[in-house]
């Protein structure tokens, strides 16, 4: 038989036995907990998928294998409800989760790794301690609209960190968070304009060109 004439349960648990969870998906009311799976204590999912009144996926999913199973979860679930993802937060997860079928998303993500220094830009993440941004008078990113990026130089972000102010890892969130933003309007429009296979490809290969 092949994988995907499978049914979802089998394949999410001999696929990703640690990882995934099954879910009852022909129940629309069913909320998943760990005690409903049948599955060895060690191989319990650290995190739940729930179907409730809205749409959500979840789970602590290894990176590669995330188009994969949103792809399998969305293709089972109702075409006209939403799809939430949580947790992912990296443009080319975001890119991956959105072809797969998934709609909207949250994460802690932008902002905790704003909190130990590193920013998203158009070219990449990147560390903004580094010594090359201690006399860099230039934005986070000069592509940006946020209000970071209209105040605050490279180098004052850069000092406030070194100073262990707190206003470091607000200004920096502040970032993160409107690049994530910015990112998935371009993602809404592009599809409406049936472009968005080369906003991915435009996107991506300036982020990930490093
Ligand atoms: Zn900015």
């Amino acid at each position: 038989m092949s994988p995907l004439a499978q049914p979802l349960e089998e394949r999410a648990i001999h696929s990703f036995p640690r990882r995934f969870v099954k879910a009852r998906l022909s129940d629309p009311g069913f909320r998943l907990k760990q005690r409903d799976l049948a599955l060895p204590a060690h191989h319990r999912p650290r995190q739940i998928v729930k179907f409730e009144n809205r749409t959500l996926i979840g789970g602590a999913l290894e990176k590669q294998n995330l188009a994969t199973i949103v792809g399998w979860v969305s293709s089972e679930l109702p075409a006209d409800k939403p799809r939430h993802l949580l947790g992912i937060s990296e443009p080319d997860d975001l890119f991956n989760a959105v072809a797969a079928g998934a709609d909207t998303f949250d994460c802690v993500s932008p902002s905790r790794v704003a909190r130990n220094a590193a920013v998203y830009s158009a070219s990449g993440r990147y560390n903004i301690t580094g010594a090359r941004y201690r006399r860099d008078f230039t934005p986070i990113d000069d592509e940006c609209d946020c209000y970071t990026c209209a105040h605050y130089t490279r180098a004052y972000i850069h000092h406030l960190f070194k100073a262990k102010e707190m206003l470091s890892a607000t200004l920096c969130t502040i970032h993160n968070e409107r690049f994530i933003v910015r990112l998935v309007d371009q993602i809404r429009m592009a599809i409406k304009a049936g472009e968005f296979d080369e906003l991915r490809d435009h996107v991506l290969g300036r982020y990930y060109r490093t």
